[in-house]
């Protein structure tokens, strides 16, 4: 069987059983932003269940425009009021330059290598909290997930002020 008949046959049996969730809001008014590793497992992580959370992903958990898109419309439509950017230990982006990425891939993009956690989060907190158009959110947490041992560290906490 291959992948893909493997993927959709797991679907089949899990729609079998299947509850939906009616409400598009997260539940908890909360987004997450995270890398696309692997080994992050959000919901597990937080103690969040299913529909608690809006979850975006990208190499690295890095602020993009289109994360900024995503999060206009969850704090603008969804009612998200609280960020977490969570890096991770052990990540492809620290570790790497932008020119050895180029030349690995081919791509002449912009990799948003992460050369310092604390640099990298305290910059991607700060572009956030100073987005004017991200005005309902009222809290952002910048964290590192260690892949080994399971801790999130907390390494940067901004609340707006009332
Ligand atoms: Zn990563």
């Amino acid at each position: 069987m291959s992948q893909i008949d493997e993927l959709l046959a797991a679907n089949q049996r899990f729609a079998a059983t299947f509850r939906p969730i009616t409400d598009r809001r997260p539940r908890r008014h909360l987004a997450v932003l995270t890398c696309m590793d692997a080994r992050i497992d959000v919901l597990e992580d937080f103690g969040l269940q299913l529909g608690d959370a809006a979850i975006l992903r990208n190499a690295g958990g890095r602020v993009t425009d289109d994360v900024l898109r995503s999060l206009a419309i969850s704090s603008h439509v969804l009612e998200v009021e609280t960020v977490v950017v969570l890096q991770h230990t052990k990540c492809g982006l620290t570790g790497v330059s932008q020119d050895e990425l180029e030349e690995v891939t081919g791509a002449s993009l912009s990799f948003l290598t992460i050369p310092d956690h604390a640099a990298t989060l305290r910059a991607d907190v700060a572009l956030l909290a100073g987005t004017p158009f991200l005005s309902p959110i009222t809290a952002i947490l910048g964290a590192v997930f260690n892949v080994d041992s399971g801790v999130i560290e907390e390494v940067v906490c901004w609340k707006r002020d009332e």
